[in-house]
C-alpha cells in the first residue's frame, strides 16, 4: 500500500460514514501522489495526516421559535480546517442535506481552494440542516440569530470569517452579521457575502460566477478556442448559476438552461439579458419555482425531477450542488459533443464522470480553481474592511479578473512541470497542496 492508499484508509476507518468526504480527500490524495514521491520531507512531517484532520470541529443546537409559536430545533456546524496560511475562511450552508459529510468534503477542498487564491485565507466551511424554503422572514431571521448566538464565540475578523453558500444569501449574512454585532458589540468584517451599504464589496454577489466564466475564457483561449457563440449549458438558479448565466450572455454564449431541485427548463432561443432579470427576480425577491419560467416564456420546456446533461451543448457548468454529473449524464454529455465543462458548483461532477470526460477528450476546470473567484473576491471585501475602504466595481472586477488569470496559470503550469499538461485537476490540487504543506512544515507540528 502506497502512503496515500494508507492515510487515505485511515480517513475511512475513522470516519466509515463520511462519504462525501472520502470522496473530496481521494481526489486530492491521487493526484498528489508524484509530489509526494519526489519531496520525502511532507511524508516525513505527516502532512497528509494533519492536513485530512481539521482543526476544529463545532457542533451545536440552534433552537427557534417558528411563526405558529412551536419550538422548533436544528443543528448547526463549522469546521475549521487549516489555517496555516490566514484565517480559517468559507461559507456556511443551509439545506436539509448538511452533514458531517457534506460540510468536512467542503471545508476540505476550501483549504486548496483558498491557497489557490493567492490571499491569506485558510479553509473551513460551515451550516446546519434548515431548510430556509417556505419559512418567513422572521423565521429565517429568528433562526440565524440563534446559530449566531454560539458560533459568535468561535469567530472572528482574524480567527474564522464565514460567508454564504447554498441557503445563505444576502439576507442570512445580514441577520447572521447584526446578531454577532450585538453579541460581541464589534462591528468588524468577521463575515463577507455583505450589503455594499454596510461593509460589503462590490461584485461579490457575481463574483464566483463571473469568476467561472473568466476561468472558462482562459480555458477556452488556451486551447485556441473562444466563448463566443457557443451553446451553454447552466444548472442551478441561485446566485453561481445567475452571474455565470450574466457573463456568459455578456461574452457571447448562448445559455439554454437552468434548473433547481424540481427540475430544469430548456429554452432554445437562448435565455438573453431581459429574461435573466426575469429569473433573477423571480428566485432573489418572489422566491419562486423555475418551472414558472416555462410557464411565463414561450417555446421553454420544463422537465421535471431531471438534470440538463442530455442537452446537446458546447460547453457544461454545473452550478447547482455535489454530484450532480453522475456517470451517464457524464457519457451523454461526450455522446453530444460537449467541448468544455467547467465547475461553477463544489464538487458537483462524480469521480466516474470525470475519467469520462478525460477520456472523451473533455476540457475540463475543477472546481477548487474555477469558483475560487467567490472567496477571493470575499478576501478583497476583508481587505476593503480592515483597510476602512470601498473599492469600486471596476477595482474589485479588475482584481477578480487578474486573479481567476492568475490561477489559470498556475494551474496548467503546475500541471506541466509534473508531467501531466492540461491536467487541471492535478494542476489545482497540486499547486494548493504545496503552498499549505510549505507553510505547515515552517510552522512546526501543531
Ligand atoms: P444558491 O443560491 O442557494 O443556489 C443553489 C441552486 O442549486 C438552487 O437553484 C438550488 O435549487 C439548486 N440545488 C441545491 N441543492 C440541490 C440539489 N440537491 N439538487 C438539485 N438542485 C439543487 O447557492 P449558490 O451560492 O448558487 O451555490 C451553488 C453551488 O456553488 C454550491 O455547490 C456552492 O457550494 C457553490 N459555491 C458557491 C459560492 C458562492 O459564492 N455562492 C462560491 C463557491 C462555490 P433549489 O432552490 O430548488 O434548492
Amino acid at each position: 500500500m502506497s502512503y496515500v492508499e494508507e492515510v487515505f484508509e485511515r480517513v475511512k476507518r475513522r470516519d466509515p460514514e463520511q462519504k462525501e468526504f472520502h470522496q473530496a480527500v481521494w481526489e486530492v490524495m491521487e493526484t498528489i501522489e508524484p509530489v509526494l514521491k519526489i519531496h520525502s520531507e511532507y511524508r516525513q512531517a505527516g502532512i497528509l495526516e494533519r492536513m485530512v484532520e481539521p482543526d476544529r470541529m463545532i457542533l451545536f443546537k440552534v433552537p427557534w421559535v417558528d411563526d405558529n409559536g412551536n419550538a422548533r430545533v436544528n443543528r448547526g456546524m463549522r469546521v475549521q480546517f487549516n489555517n496555516s496560511i490566514g484565517p480559517y475562511k468559507g461559507g456556511l450552508r443551509f439545506h436539509p442535506s448538511v452533514n458531517l459529510s457534506i460540510i468536512k468534503f467542503l471545508g476540505f477542498e476550501q483549504i486548496f481552494k483558498n491557497a489557490l487564491t493567492g490571499r491569506p485565507i485558510g479553509g473551513g466551511k460551515g451550516g446546519s440542516d434548515f431548510d430556509p424554503k417556505g419559512k418567513s422572514d422572521g423565521e429565517i431571521m429568528r433562526f440565524c440569530q440563534s446559530f449566531m448566538n454560539e458560533l459568535y464565540r468561535h469567530i472572528g475578523a482574524n480567527i474564522d470569517v464565514p460567508a454564504g453558500d447554498i441557503g445563505v444569501g444576502g439576507r442570512e449574512i445580514g441577520y447572521l452579521f447584526g446578531q454577532y454585532k450585538r453579541l460581541t458589540k464589534s462591528w468588524e468584517g468577521v463575515i463577507t457575502g455583505k450589503s455594499y451599504g454596510w461593509g460589503g464589496s462590490l461584485i461579490r454577489p457575481e463574483a464566483t460566477g463571473y469568476g467561472q466564466v473568466y476561468f472558462l475564457k482562459e480555458m477556452m483561449e488556451g486551447n485556441g478556442d473562444s466563448i463566443e457563440g457557443k451553446i451553454c449549458t447552466v444548472s442551478g438558479s441561485g446566485n453561481v448559476a445567475q452571474y455565470c448565466t450574466e457573463k456568459l450572455i455578456q461574452m457571447g454564449g448562448k445559455v439554454v438552461t437552468l434548473s433547481d431541485s424540481g427540475g430544469f427548463v430548456y429554452d432554445p432561443a437562448g435565455i438573453d439579458e431581459e429574461k435573466l432579470a426575469w429569473i433573477m427576480d423571480l428566485k432573489n425577491n418572489q422566491r419562486g419555482r423555475i418551472k414558472e419560467y416555462a410557464e411565463n416564456f414561450d417555446g421553454v420546456t420544463y422537465e421535471k425531477g431531471e438534470r440538463p446533461w442530455g442537452i446537446k451543448c458546447d460547453i457544461a457548468l454545473p452550478s447547482a450542488t455535489q454530484n450532480e454529473i453522475e456517470k451517464k449524464d457524464a457519457e451523454m454529455l461526450v455522446k453530444n459533443g460537449c467541448k468544455a465543462v467547467v465547475e461553477g458548483a463544489n464538487m458537483p461532477s462524480t469521480p466516474e464522470a470525470v475519467e469520462i470526460f478525460e477520456k472523451g477528450g473533455i476540457m475540463f476546470g475543477p472546481a477548487k480553481a474555477v469558483n475560487a473567484g467567490g472567496v477571493a473576491t470575499s478576501a478583497l471585501e476583508m481587505s476593503q474592511n480592515a483597510a476602512f475602504e470601498n473599492w469600486t466595481a471596476e477595482e474589485v472586477d479588475a482584481k477578480l479578473q487578474q486573479i481567476m488569470i492568475e490561477i489559470y496559470r498556475i494551474c496548467s503550469e503546475t500541471s506541466e512541470r509534473y508531467g501531466q499538461p492540461g491536467n487541471l485537476v492535478m494542476g489545482a490540487n497540486v499547486a494548493g497542496f504545496l503552498k499549505v504543506a510549505n507553510a505547515m512544515i515552517d510552522q512546526g507540528v501543531v
